[in-house]
């Protein structure tokens, strides 16, 4: 079938308003929004902050801009995924730009969740505000003991008890669970013995947030920062009972879903990290431009063309792999689409973090400073390099793939 990274025109129209409401209407507002952090509890809004993000959500949505990232369901606008990465790359240009259009993580991964395997009452109760950005959620999957790249290490027990179920362990780094609007999380449990076949020991299980017997031990850093107010928690479970309806699915089957879930997941972060990638790009052009060193514009000075070359070459081929994975996933085969998922996972992450990092330099010091989004946009992109799989998780599928070729032995 012809490859084709085309966009509609009735789709690009929607796209450039979304650029225009990212560069018009949100990066202006992007470091009022951040410095009301710091003036109240951390952990909740600030009234200004409340008003600013649920201003322009507001207005996105009824601009219908909204939901984008449904692009296989009769709910959304009937995006593709190759359409719909010319979109995340525009939200990833700034922090806020996802939420804003209803299309951020760990959300949209929950949604689809919901979507997929959600039984009626779930979709009412958290799907329905979640798809109208009225409601926040968690995926629970890493645990600080286990190594949970490989997530069939993932212990925290859940055990049937009459019509209810219990869950006994620790989880960290859930992004988004100290947001005081996140009112569930989906949580990988292990439902099953060792007797069991490796990769039908586990479940995933839907547990409200207000549940008793959770407590949030502390938010986890990044680089010293907590990203408040969302966050990524470190909880304690003991003794968390659910009721027995609340596991998707059935027992053993928490792998099925974890495939489907994080396969979109992944590539909407790429997609974003590109995004990043070229905001940096421009503040490196803007400023190398505008100062002078040594009787010339920082720009002329040294290799610094080159290294304005090379990131524009650099983000264009991580574009054209991304829209490649994408395009893979539109065929509808999730296995084939894998190792391109897997090889877009490595690329964009390392692309953007090099091209944040020679914007940053370029910029001399206040390139890491507040003053410029640059080192948490730095930040950010390094956590891409762990999180959703780290980098060698991924290179080991892109091998096996590769290998599949020549040899049927599984390796
Ligand atoms: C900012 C951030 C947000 C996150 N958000 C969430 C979230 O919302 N929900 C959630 O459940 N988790 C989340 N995570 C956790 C993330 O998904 C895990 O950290 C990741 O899966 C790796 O697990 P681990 O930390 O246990 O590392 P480990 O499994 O201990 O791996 C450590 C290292 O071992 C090496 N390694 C592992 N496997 C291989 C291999 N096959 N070949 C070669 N080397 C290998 C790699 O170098 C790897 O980095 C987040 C993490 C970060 C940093």
């Amino acid at each position: 079938m012809d490859m084709n990274f085309g966009i509609r025109p009735e789709i690009k129209v929607l796209l450039e308003r979304v650029s225009a409401m990212v560069s018009n209407e949100i990066m202006p507002l992007e470091a009022e929004y951040h410095a009301e952090i710091a003036k109240a509890d951390r952990w909740q809004f600030t009234a200004r902050q409340t008003e600013i993000l649920e201003g322009l959500k507001a207005r996105a949505k009824k601009g219908g801009l909204w939901n984008f990232w449904l692009t296989d369901s009769a709910r959304g606008l009937g995006l593709t995924t190759v359409e719909y990465t010319y979109f995340a790359e525009e939200m990833g240009r700034t922090p806020m730009g996802a939420e804003i259009f209803n299309c951020n993580a760990p959300d949209t991964g929950n949604m689809e969740v919901f979507e997929r395997y959600g039984t009626d009452s779930m979709k009412k109760k958290w799907l329905e505000p979640l798809l109208a950005g009225e409601s926040r959620s968690a995926y629970l999957m890493t645990e600080p003991d286990v190594a949970s790249s490989d997530a069939t290490n993932i212990a925290m027990s859940c055990i049937r008890d009459g019509d209810e179920y219990v869950l006994n362990g620790e989880k960290w780094w859930a992004t988004g669970a100290g947001d005081p609007r996140c009112a569930v999380y989906i949580v990988m449990v292990r439902t099953g013995a060792d007797d069991r076949q490796k990769h039908q020991r586990h479940s995933m299980i839907v547990v409200p947030a207000d549940t008793l017997g959770i407590e949030k031990l502390r938010p986890m850093q990044v680089y010293g920062a907590d990203d408040a107010p969302h966050g990524h928690m470190h909880f304690r479970f003991t003794d968390v009972r659910v009721p027995a309806e609340n596991l998707l699915l059935g027992e053993g089957r928490g792998f099925e879903i974890a495939q489907g879930r994080l396969g979109p997941g992944r590539i909407h972060h790429c997609m974003r990290a590109i995004g990043q990638a070229e905001t940096a790009l421009e503040l490196m052009c803007r400023r190398s431009l505008a100062r002078e060193a040594f009787g010339k514009k920082v720009a002329q000075l040294g290799a610094n063309f080159d290294i304005i070359a090379e990131a524009r070459m650099e983000i264009e081929q991580a574009r054209l792999l991304c829209l490649k994975a994408a395009w893979m996933m539109d065929q509808g085969d999730a296995r084939a689409a894998a190792p391109w998922i897997s090889q877009i996972k490595v690329v964009a992450p390392r692309v953007a973090l090099k091209v944040i990092d020679d914007a940053i330099q370029m910029f001399g010091a206040q390139g890491i400073s507040q003053d410029v989004p640059l080192a948490a946009m730095w930040t950010h992109v390094r956590t891409l390099r762990l999180a959703d799989g780290p980098d060698a998780v991924h290179r080991r599928q892109v091998a096996r793939a590769e290998l599949r070729k020549y040899s049927q032995e599984k390796l």
